[in-house]
């Protein structure tokens, strides 16, 4: 028999040169495999009649069968249609079409039976149809309908003649080539032990099933399969990543560490803080490299677990590293971890765009002896000019603004490259993580050091502006201070711009005995960084921004959270920004302004943000609600997510079970000898060569 993976679309019945064009731009199908594994988007139950006089104005897609009454044609220019009067003998419809009347009048007859098809609604009392499927009644009997299949098509295939019917007969064209049944790509004992459908009658019923029963197998067996292999060649990745990549040997907690934990360490660590140190630890000590991704919900104290871990490189004779993404966020860090090693003999230096001349010269001087220990910096660290004595650990803070080639530079800064921790507060869901991160070990703190009172989120309309500035007016009377965000967005940067202008002044107008504070992305660094840092000393009250005070700054005594046109942030964004208060002890609040029409996924948004604080939770729902596409830190990873048939947001409970099941296989067979396991490694290799998302991920 024929390959189907080379087989080329344009000799398909049917399809042709011209089309095969179309197949290929704007659905990448080209072989016949591609389309096999095209599938469809929805399905419809044409096994039931209905009757007309059944009909209300709240119903999918129905088949009526009947006979045309008469046709009329009505109105003039673009409103110009046609109007076949349908009766089945209990009521009457209008079957209405503004395309290709011409052609239509000559094709259906009156007063012969008909089975029309469409999504009916009721204006006026009538019952209307457009653009319904008419097929002659005789052609099609109820028993073999079955499910119909639909397809997306893009406008460009619909013009072409390409639709969803259309593509249907191609595949119809494509199932009459077989003689023999489908080679299997799972492995008979994967088949067997699962108790999934077999190859042939999953795409079968994929494309064509007969009844929903049959359909839910097709749908299983082939997202096990395309689960299975996504994580057989993660996991394979891994393994092999393990063995090449021997790491620095950490092998003991020393002076440094110790004198921290003893004298320095300024509260109790939280559980969940202690867990991860140790889980870190244990990496660091094992002789591989760590690659470890640090998910901590904003606040909950990764800089601390960072810094511990860092101290653990100094034990062992080797510097370390910490990058922030902005100048802002590393000049806090440095601050932060200066103090926190008060009276130790740690030599610790900021390196940013902004460090100039001798101050420079020196740092990098002492980089290169082994002088500085711990260097703290934005990207300016990964510049070529910098060089290491021995670099034994990097953290890289809120890793989505990092590339994954910078990731690679910091690996050739020492001869053996240096453990990697990535901190991020953005939670990337447990099932994205394993499928985007399936190399880089994950670990959580789920727990907020004691003593935070939950961010209370309110939701107000923007009509209620007096009630929302008395609440200010009494936090700012209580000494505390206060965030306005307002939303950016690229292409109209310029009326944004302006609504921050606006707020601004009207800010200074409402509260005349306060200080207001205002930044903006197109100001100039260091203006930026001088209003922050008014901000920051408790000069000013009010701190009027976009949304570049998103990441990381910590300012305990702001309290209140202001986000204006709330409807125009996304679920991620609004719980980073919500993430800037709560620091302190005392109650925070985060005031959702949006006006009062809302989208229903709008309202879904806020409504989210009022009853939870869980950022898992919000992240999960963002997935549901957005898509894994569409998640922030899977665009800028720049890892194109098209799953043909499973959803990362359901299928999560089939994504670990797969796991499982790959993990095993690679264990059981680790030279990948074993017969038995033939076609699976073949099968990987396949996709491997022929699926471009995969080699995104490895
Ligand atoms: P994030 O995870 O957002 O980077 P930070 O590391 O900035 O959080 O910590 C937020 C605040 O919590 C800091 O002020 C820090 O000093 C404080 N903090 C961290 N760990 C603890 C702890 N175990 N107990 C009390 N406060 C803590
Ligand atoms: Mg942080």
């Amino acid at each position: 028999m024929f390959d189907i993976t080379t087989r080329d679309i344009k000799y398909l019945q049917g399809v042709g040169p011209q089309r095969a064009a179309m197949l290929n731009k704007e659905l990448g199908i080209y072989s016949l495999y591609d389309l096999l594994y095209y599938f469809p988007y929805k399905y419809v139950d044409r096994s039931r009649l209905y009757y007309i006089h059944e009909i209300d104005g709240n119903m999918p897609y129905i088949q009526l069968k009947g006979e045309i009454l008469s046709f009329e044609t009505m109105g003039e220019g673009r409103n110009r249609r046609l109007v076949a009067h349908f009766s089945d003998g209990t009521g009457v419809v209008d079957l209405v079409w503004f395309q290709g009347i011409k052609y239509l009048v000559g094709r259906y007859k009156v007063h012969e039976e008909y089975i029309v098809f469409g999504k009916p609604t009721v204006f006026n009392g009538r019952v209307n149809i457009a653009h319904p499927e008419v097929e002659a009644a005789g052609e099609l009997t109820l028993s073999s309908m079955g499910l119909q299949p639909y397809y997306n098509t893009t406008e460009k295939m619909k013009r072409g003649g390409l639709n969803s019917h259309a593509m249907e007969k191609l595949m119809k064209n494509a199932f009459a080539l077989f003689q023999s049944p489908m080679v299997e790509s799972l492995s008979e004992k994967v088949v067997k032990e699962h108790h999934l459908m077999s190859l042939d009658e999953a795409l079968h019923a994929i494309h064509f099933p007969q009844n929903p029963d049959q359909l839910r197998r097709a749908q299983y067996r082939l997202k096990f399969e395309e689960l299975f292999y996504i994580q057989l060649n993660i996991l394979r990745y891994a393994k092999e990543r393990h063995q090449k990549y021997r790491g620095l040997r950490f092998e003991k907690v020393g002076d440094v560490f110790n004198t921290f934990y003893s004298q320095n360490l300024p509260f109790q660590l939280t559980g969940a803080q202690k867990r991860v140190i140790k889980e870190i630890r244990k990496d660091m000590g094992s002789g591989r490299q760590m690659n470890r991704l640090l998910q901590g919900d904003v606040g909950s104290g990764k800089t601390l677990v960072a810094l511990m871990s860092m101290l653990i490189a100094l034990d062992n004779g080797y510097q370390a590293c910490m990058m922030a993404p902005t100048e802002i966020l590393a000049a806090q860090h440095y601050d932060t971890i200066s103090r926190l090693l008060a009276g130790m003999d740690v030599r610790v230096e900021l390196l940013m765009g902004s460090v100039k001349g001798k101050k420079r010269e020196e740092i990098l001087k002492g980089l290169l002896t082994g002088d500085v220990q711990i260097l703290i910096g934005t990207h300016a660290v990964l510049e070529d000019t910098v060089g290491f004595a021995s670099l034994g650990m990097a953290v890289i803070d809120e890793q989505h603004r990092f590339g994954v080639a910078q990731r690679a530079k910091l690996w050739s800064k020492n001869a053996c490259p240096p453990h990697v921790l990535v901190m991020t507060a953005t939670p990337i869901p447990r099932t994205l993580a394993m499928t985007l991160y399936g190399d880089l070990d994950v670990s959580v703190i789920d727990e907020l050091p004691p003593g935070r009172k939950p961010i209370q989120t309110i939701h107000q309309f923007d009509n209620r502006r007096p009630s929302l500035y008395a609440s200010i007016r009494g936090q700012i009377a209580e000494g505390r201070q206060v965030y306005v965000v307002y939303p950016l967005i690229k292409e109209s940067e310029k009326i944004d711009i302006k609504n921050l202008e606006d707020g601004y002044v009207h800010l200074c107008e409402e509260f005349p005995d306060c200080r207001v504070s205002k930044v903006h992305g197109q100001m100039k660094p260091a203006e930026k960084d001088e209003e922050m840092q008014r901000f920051v000393s408790g000069e000013t009250q009010i701190m009027v921004a976009t949304t570049v005070i998103e990441v990381g700054v910590n300012v305990p005594n702001a309290s209140v959270m202001v986000i204006e046109n709330a409807e125009r942030f996304g679920l991620s964004q609004l719980h980073q920004l919500r993430g800037r208060v709560g620091r302190g002890a005392d109650q925070s609040y985060c005031i959702l302004v949006t006006s009062y029409k809302l989208s229903e996924e709008t309202r879904k948004r806020i409504e989210i943000m009022v009853q939870t604080n869980d950022g898992f939770e919000i992240a999960e729902a963002d997935l549901k609600l957005r898509g894994p596409g569409d998640l922030e830190g899977t665009q800028q990873s720049g890892v194109a997510f098209d799953l043909k048939i499973a959803n990362l947001a359901r299928d999560g409970q089939m994504l670990q079970y797969v796991r499982e099941v790959a993990g095993r296989i690679i264990e059981e067979d680790p030279t990948e000898t074993l017969p038995e396991n033939a076609v699976l490694w073949q099968h990987l290799q396949l996709l491997r060569k022929t699926n471009v998302n995969w080699a995104a991920i490895s």
